[in-house]
């Protein structure tokens, strides 16, 4: 990418961005030129010098001050002026902003007025992308728009990370096409309301987001031949399974655990045994300090301050209104068309699995080595047992001994019961827990689905709501998972924009078509190659009699020993990975960075299947709406042969089965991009943390869409506005000529060099940093 290599900015003093630790960047001006650095005279800071290195240094606009709706008429278009003019707008709440078609959205934290009115909603419909202000609204037209008249379906891809405020943007998205394109029948309404059920079993708090997506969604909205809504149709992908059972410090389960403890009705509460949060295993290990937290004080709304809420206990998050939700919630679900033996069906799951969470194993201290419930588990067993429709016995012995199956003697088949230790009766518990959540959230889903049915459709327009790019301090198979999918969706990104690009220039009659970029096949063919693959290394891991993430981490590294994308810990220049073994853990360098991932835990979290006793226990509850969450189990119809072998159903490879298919229909549809960026991480308003932003505009691949638009004519600039710009400086013979005329005259009369920019149609298109370049010859002469 050329970046500097500006003789005008380089000179004559002109004011650069240097990077800045906490800022991103901050204004400065070059005092001397080494051979790899730059020494810099801070703005603010007189008398100081800052060294940086050359690539870390960009030219400023003239005036940092003064903001674009795109980008791309910057004079200068690199990450520096980029978080710039997001900065400045993000000031003036305005925080929607373009790059060429890409949408750049900050999230707020607070109601911008009148930002989603119906008026607003109104003023967007049938406009072409760039006559308003930018805003999502502007984005769900074009892809309507272009719906129409290409005949062809669309998607939006709206990515971003915790808290940047993907779902927001996402649900603006299908409010708007709902209201705009819909006939006013309740089909458009259930689109809307699907989102607080999903929600409710799908969405926690977590320390970044306090309604935070545990799961990716693909929502599509389909339109009939004259391109109304007929239906809608949700894809899932991923729920955190581990969060069912145990949470981070200050983080909780599923909303709907709290919820249903928080809202139900008492007789309901009665009927499911239900009482405080604070209760229940699997809700009383995460949240317990809200109220030490100074900043949360701050934000908490005063209603919820109230005795009332304190009392609920330390769980009750006085951030958010449990109760009030489980009604928002019960309304939700009336609307979509749940009644209430269905709503019944669901709470009875819920409840069944924080009763299953409360029993408790103690060591037998025989020498069997087999455990027992603790003091009967008093009346746990029985409520979870009634909930989810067991016999008592039978859940007993299905969380406490384990069926096998003995080959001894050469009798084939002999199944004898092995009685489990305290810990593996707590992971047979666990997994049991995990399994039931699960299922009952693909149930939900599909039974959402049921709301929105259509027959025909001619097109759709989908948006995807998935996590963007993690790197935390500790990264798991969850995070190996969703950087594979951003893996993915980059490429797509940049395929997409790149043909953008090209398909622009065709239009304006550039006469180019080549634009270079990177292409990250190599980092996707490392996590998803058949065999050698990282995913297929651990599904052979899983399928040894003894697999262990040991073996399996090396080996990922054995296989691939010198593969550019892949980095042993030991190697890595940062001490923390130094000090994990090489059995430990791999690092992969992605596109946005580089990750070091934790094997532990990598084999038992790749594996959905439940141990034979327990899938048959639930497969043979009494309870018809227990049996059906299982009955497409793939492993239980012949549960009975297989008795004794833990089967593995690959997590791994469902995800990239889905994933291959959802950007199979991504390929088969035109696309528009949402880049969501989160302000700071306190959840304030009126914050703007660079550094932070930086990370998550390289994170979410913007800044190599710009060196990828370095690679050709990434600033532009109309006719007319050239014109207006620099009439003043011109004889007036030459401002008669029509705009285009007057150009093409100025730049001849200039001697620019012909390879520093073209003339489109509607526009000039200069080579990166050549606009600015004329700009300066322009005023100085
Ligand atoms: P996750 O990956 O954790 O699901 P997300 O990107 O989906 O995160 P959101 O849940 O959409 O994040 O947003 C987080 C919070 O930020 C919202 O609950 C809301 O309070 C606020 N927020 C997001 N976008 C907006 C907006 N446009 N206007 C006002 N508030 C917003
Ligand atoms: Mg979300």
């Amino acid at each position: 990418m050329q970046k500097l290599g500006l003789p005008c900015a380089m000179e004559d003093g002109k004011p650069v961005w240097a990077p800045h630790p906490t800022d991103g960047f901050q204004l400065g001006t070059i005092i001397d030129i080494g051979a790899d650095t730059l020494t810099i005279e801070p703005l603010n800071q007189k008398g100081k010098t800052i060294l940086a290195p050359i690539s870390q240094v960009f030219p400023a606009e003239d005036d940092v001050n003064k903001h674009v709706e795109d980008n791309c008429s910057l004079m200068y278009l690199n990450e520096a002026t980029l978080l710039n003019n997001i900065r400045v707008r993000y000031s003036k709440d305005k925080i929607y902003t373009f790059v060429a078609n890409i949408l750049v959205a900050v999230n707020p934290y607070f109601d911008i007025p009148s930002l989603y009115s119906p008026d607003t909603v109104k003023q967007y419909q049938g406009k072409s992308l760039g006559t308003l202000p930018p805003h999502v609204y502007a984005v769900a037209d074009k892809a309507y728009r272009d719906m129409k008249v290409l005949k062809m379906s669309q998607s939006i891809i709206v990515s971003g990370e915790s808290g940047a405020g993907k779902t927001e943007n996402t649900k603006f998205v299908l409010r708007y096409l709902t209201t705009s394109y819909g006939t006013g029948q309740d089909i458009e309404e259930r689109i809307v309301e699907a989102n607080p059920l999903l929600e409710a079993f799908g969405n926690a708090k977590t320390v970044r987001n306090n309604n935070s997506s545990r799961f990716g969604k693909f929502v599509e909205i389909h339109f009939n031949e004259k391109n109304t809504v007929v239906g809608g149709f949700v894809s899932h992908y991923l729920l955190e399974k581990s969060r069912i059972c145990m949470q981070s410090k200050e983080e909780r389960n599923y909303h709907i655990f709290y919820r249903l403890c928080a809202g139900a009705s008492e007789g309901i509460q009665q009927k499911l045994h239900l009482s405080s949060p604070d209760n229940f295993r699997y809700l009383n290990r995460g949240c317990t300090q809200f109220f030490a937290n100074k900043d949360r004080e701050k934000v908490i709304p005063q209603n919820r301050k109230s005795p009332e809420h304190l009392k609920l206990g330390g769980l009750n998050d006085p951030l958010l209104d449990d109760q009030g939700d489980f009604n928002r919630m019960c309304t939700a679900m009336k609307k979509i068309g749940l009644d209430d033996t269905e709503k019944l069906n669901l709470f009875q799951v819920v409840a069944g699995v924080l009763h299953l969470g409360n029993i408790d194993f103690e060591d037998m201290g025989s020498s069997s080595g087999g455990c027992t419930l603790k003091n009967g588990s008093g009346p746990t067993l029985e409520y979870c047992a009634e909930l989810l429709g067991l016999e008592e016995e039978d859940l007993r012995v299905s969380l406490t001994t384990r069926v096998m199956l003995t080959t001894a003697g050469g009798a084939k088949g002999t199944v004898i019961k092995v009685p489990l230790k305290v810990e593996q009766a707590n992971n047979a518990r666990d997994a049991l827990a995990k399994a039931i959540y699960s299922r009952l959230f693909d149930h939900v889903v599909r039974r959402v689905n049921q709301c929105f049915p259509f027959e025909t459709s001619s097109n759709f327009i989908g948006v995807l709501d998935i996590a963007g790019f993690e790197y935390f301090e500790h990264n798991s198979f969850e995070q190996f998972c969703i950087n594979y999918c951003n893996e993915k969706l980059q490429q797509f990104f940049n395929e997409r924009i790149l043909k953008e690009e090209q398909e622009l220039y065709q239009k304006e009659g550039l006469g180019v078509n080549e634009v270079h970029y990177v292409d990250n096949q190599d980092c996707i063919d490392l996590v998803e190659a058949k065999l050698i693959g990282i995913l297929d290394i651990l599904d052979e891991e899983n399928r040894l009699p003894q697999p262990s993430d040991q073996h399996f981490a090396e080996a990922v590294h054995s296989k691939h020993r010198d593969h550019f994308r892949l980095i042993v810990p030991r190697k890595s220049k940062l001490a923390v990975h130094r000090n994990l073994r090489d059995d430990e853990g791999f690092i992969i360098r992605h596109f946005a960075g580089a990750v070091c991932y934790e094997t532990a835990q990598f084999v038992e979290k790749n594996n959905d299947a439940l141990h034979m006793s327990l899938e048959s226990l639930v497969c043979e509850s009494r309870d018809a709406f227990v049996r059906q969450l299982f009955e497409n189990s793939s492993n239980s119809k012949d549960s009975k042969q297989k008795a004794g072998k833990l089967s593995f159903i690959s997590v791994g490879n469902k995800f990239k089965t889905q994933l291959n298919l959802l950007l199979e229909k991504l390929r088969s549809t035109g696309s528009s991009f949402v880049r969501c960026v989160k302000p700071n991480l306190k959840m304030v308003s009126h914050q703007f943390e660079g550094a932070q932003i930086l990370s998550q505009l390289q994170c979410s691949g913007m800044v190599s869409v710009l060196d990828l638009m370095q690679g050709g004519f990434p600033s532009r600039a109309p006719f007319h506005e050239l014109y207006n710009m620099y009439k003043q400086y011109m004889p007036s013979k030459l401002t008669r000529l029509d705009p285009r005329l007057f150009c093409k005259a100025l730049f001849k009369a200039l001697g620019l060099n012909e390879n520093d920019y073209k003339f489109g149609l509607t526009r000039v298109f200069f080579r990166p940093g050549k606009f600015a370049e004329f700009d300066q010859i322009m005023k100085s002469d």
